[in-house]
């Protein structure tokens, strides 16, 4: 198995990280855990036609975790894309996926391009199929089984988000945390996983900040609970993504970032505080996340 991470940040725009989206390839077959802005372009950079790409699975509706959808499907029906993909999420994916394509915000594009007999041939791409999923099995096939439980990030009534678990029946595992503050169910169920792969939005420096300004402070969780939770699951590695953007360089980036944490924790640094802070609790093997970084099982 081999997993690749597409996109890294959380959802401020960052030239240096796309955000969020996994892939994750078992044989010839390629699942793709979020499609936030840039997993087109970083299939394409990791080797991988985004026309092989039949199973999409959206842990929530942020658009830092669906952003690149419409540019992904359409792209590959230009792109001689046989068959729809099959999209999964939570409650609310299905009116995301049917405000894209015929009747939606591309209809006059589709409609352009349709002139073309070629286009007319796979337009049927564009009705993917979506299945709203409850917490449980979602998905299986010969090769994987995909288990969803319900974390901890928007209130469960606006939408759910969900944490995902996919196995391989040659008996390989990684968890995907989605977007959450700590969760007793997404521990239970990364129980013993080979790979946990974690969200880790903001450093402790930005914690006392945000909690003044009152955004996401119960919706993320801090480098030193993510130590926690990665000993309770008894992961056999793990991977911190979902960074706010907190190490960057980039001058407007930092002016941006004013509004969401302290100046002085904005900076390459900070990555060594969070490094730290996830090690109080945690000796295993610890990977921070970039884009395009690989890792195989
Ligand atoms: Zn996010
Ligand atoms: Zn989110």
């Amino acid at each position: 198995m081999r997993v690749t991470m597409l996109g890294t940040a959380a959802a401020v725009p960052d030239p240096d990280r796309n955000h969020s989206g996994i892939l994750i390839t078992e044989q010839d077959r390629h699942y793709m855990f979020d499609c936030g802005h840039g997993a087109t372009h970083q299939l394409i950079r990791s080797g991988v036609n985004p026309r092989d790409v039949d199973v999409v699975v959206l842990s929530h509706l942020h658009y830092d975790h669906i952003a690149d959808f419409p540019f992904f499907l359409l792209t590959s029906w230009i792109m001689d894309r046989k068959n729809p993909p099959l999209v999964l999420g939570p409650p609310g994916t299905r009116q995301f996926v049917d405000h894209l394509f015929e009747s939606g915000a591309f209809t006059k594009d589709i409609e352009a391009r349709t002139q073309y007999k070629n286009r007319q041939t796979n337009v049927h791409v564009l009705k993917p199929r979506v299945k709203e999923c409850e917490p449980g099995v979602i998905f299986e096939d010969e090769l994987v089984k995909i288990t969803a439980c319900y974390v901890e990030h928007i209130p469960l009534e606006i939408s759910p988000c969900f944490g995902l678990r996919l196995d391989s029946t040659a008996g390989k595992s990684v968890v995907f945390s989605g977007d959450t503050a700590p969760c007793e169910r997404l521990v239970d169920m990364a129980k013993d996983c080979d790979l946990l792969i974690h969200e880790c939005t903001f450093p402790e420096s930005a914690l006392e900040f945000r909690r003044k300004i009152n955004v996401g402070t119960w919706a993320h969780t801090s480098p030193t609970a993510l130590g926690d939770i990665a000993v309770r699951c008894n992961c056999g590695s793990l991977v911190a993504t979902h960074f706010g953007s907190f190490d960057t360089t980039w001058p407007v980036v930092k002016e941006m970032l004013k509004v969401h944490m302290p100046v002085d924790s904005i900076g390459p640094h900070t990555m060594d505080e969070v490094a730290r802070d996830i090690r109080r609790c945690y000796p295993g093997d610890l990977r921070l996340a970039h884009d395009g970084m690989r890792i195989d099982l």
